[in-house]
């Protein structure tokens, strides 16, 4: 007889994992499902420092009980077809399941540009745990020479993993800096320099147009837009992995009746679908961004786990709404730390706003005390609102703390005044000195390109 659940959930990333925690914390109980293909799930954010050998591949699988411990059964399977009209799920192993609600939690697979050459060996994307062994076995053998196209989060911590294993690498990106999502050119030139330092090549303002290979179809050379050539100094054993984006995983809905936009599947803020009792959260979803209500990117862990829990309390019968993406994120550049949330000024500048921006730069504990470290913050505001549109943070230390506090200031449509009249605490080891909180300088220093002098004026208006 066919199995039938109260909640069927397909995919076993974060937005899954998030869904099943408040099904298996909420007094009301109810069957779910979550069907995966996976042996086991991955704590994706670690896969570089598993290349790196700071933990082992082991360590970046989650255990099951994340699903199996808050009560919902585990199918490992992969479901091939769903028929919308009969609420039922047909998989690749034969199996066929009934679900009264859907969450559709199918995430996203890395973009691999459709270059001549793209099909050559030892071209590579990083996402899945294959991926990650693949590379670790390519590394433990010996690998010289990667190339990585895309210096986003993702491919800069691929690049330094690599470096650190004795490989030489190429970074390659479009745009002039690395980082362009999350930090503006002049944060990032500290991060820049160190990356150098450690020997990793930078291509920057640059564009992979061809993959040239030995004849035995294994990458050789990778061809870019200006005419230079990374040629591998022993054709054949060389890696290019691309890290330039991922695209929603929808293939299976394709003419279903699922409303489909161009990043993902259609919802609204109770991540419900065109279609009755079905939700879709994290990358496989298309949404807003929270601050200019326009589509936009926000693949990230951090979303897909608000969704996930959005999706499971409207389920529920709770009210709960997601408010739309503000992106905050943190990488690290060796000992550097660098955080972006929000709009940078030139996605500000590119949606219509006329940024302005304010920096502070101070220490991360008292200068006076040891290990203190440089950090410096930007914020960028709407001229004509004041309106916190963004901010960065890079430093030695504690930078993802700020950069959240950053993030909510964002999400409840706060004012530069707001932050620099921000009330905080001081500690010699654990903050910045009294008198000198980065944020709120770079709120000031925002506010000087206003002629009135607003700060701390907005309560009385
Ligand atoms: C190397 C790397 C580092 C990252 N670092 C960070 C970070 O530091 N911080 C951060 O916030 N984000 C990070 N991310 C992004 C983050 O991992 C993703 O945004 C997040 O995993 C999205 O979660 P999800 O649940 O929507 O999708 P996914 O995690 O992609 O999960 C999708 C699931 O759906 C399953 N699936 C797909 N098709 C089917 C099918 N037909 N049947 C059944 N199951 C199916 C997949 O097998 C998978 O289990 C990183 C990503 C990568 C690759």
């Amino acid at each position: 007889m066919m199995k039938n659940y109260d909640v069927l959930i397909i995919g076993g990333g974060p937005a899954a994992i998030s869904a099943c925690r408040v099904f298996g914390s909420s007094p009301r109980k109810m069957s779910v499902a979550v069907i995966r293909p996976e042996q086991f799930s991955m704590i994706y954010c670690a896969m570089p420092y598993a290349i790196e050998g700071v933990v082992t591949v082991e360590q970046t699988f989650k255990e099951d009980t994340l699903v199996t411990g808050n009560g919902a059964e585990l199918i490992r399977d992969a479901v091939a077809e769903v028929d919308f009209a009969k609420n039922e799920v047909a998989t690749l192993m034969g199996e066929r399941y009934h679900y009264r609600k859907l969450i559709i939690a199918t995430g996203a697979n890395p973009v691999v540009p459709n270059l001549p050459g793209a099909d050559l060996n030892g071209i590579m994307t990083f996402k899945t745990g294959d991926d990650l062994i693949r590379i670790r076995n390519l590394v433990e053998g010996g690998l010289q020479e990667a190339v990585v196209v895309g210096a986003g989060a993702i491919g800069i911590e691929l690049a330094q993993s690599l470096q650190a294993r004795g490989v030489a690498v190429s970074l390659v990106d479009t745009e002039d800096h690395v980082l362009p999502n999350l930090v503006d050119r002049e944060m990032i030139k500290e991060a820049e320099e160190l990356l150098v330092q450690k020997g990793i090549k930078l291509e920057l303002h640059e564009r992979v147009v061809a993959l040239n290979g030995t004849q035995e179809g294994w990458v050789a050379e990778v061809v870019l837009a200006g005419g230079k050539k990374i040629c591998f100094r022993e054709p054949g054993k060389g890696l290019v992995v691309f890290c330039v984006g991922m695209r929603a995983n929808t293939g299976l809905f394709k003419d279903t009746g699922l409303a489909l936009g161009r990043n993902g599947i259609l919802v609204n803020a109770g991540m419900e679908t065109n279609l009755p009792g079905v939700y879709a959260v994290g990358d496989c979803a298309e949404f807003v961004s929270g601050i200019t209500g326009k589509i936009a990117e926000g693949k990230l862990a951090t979303n897909a786990v608000l969704m996930g829990k959005v999706a499971a309390k409207r389920i529920l019968g709770q009210p709960a709404e997601f408010t739309g993406f503000y992106n905050g994120a943190v990488t690290k550049v060796y000992d550097l730390r660098i955080a972006g949330t929000g709009l940078t000024e030139k996605a500000a500048a590119a949606n219509g706003y006329v940024p302005v921006a304010g920096y502070g730069q101070t220490t991360t504990r008292f200068p006076i005390i040891p290990g203190a470290r440089k950090v410096k913050v930007k914020l960028i505001a709407d001229r004509n609102s004041r309106r916190v549109l963004g901010g960065q943070v890079v430093g030695g230390e504690c930078v993802a703390e700020r950069i959240d506090l950053i993030t909510f200031t964002i999400q409840k449509n706060l004012l530069l005044e707001d932050l620099a009249g921000l009330s905080y605490s001081a500690q010699p080891y654990q903050t910045f000195f009294p008198a000198g909180n980065a944020i709120v300088m770079a709120a000031e220093d925002a506010l000087k390109a206003f002629s009135v002098n607003i700060a701390n004026t907005r309560r009385q208006c």
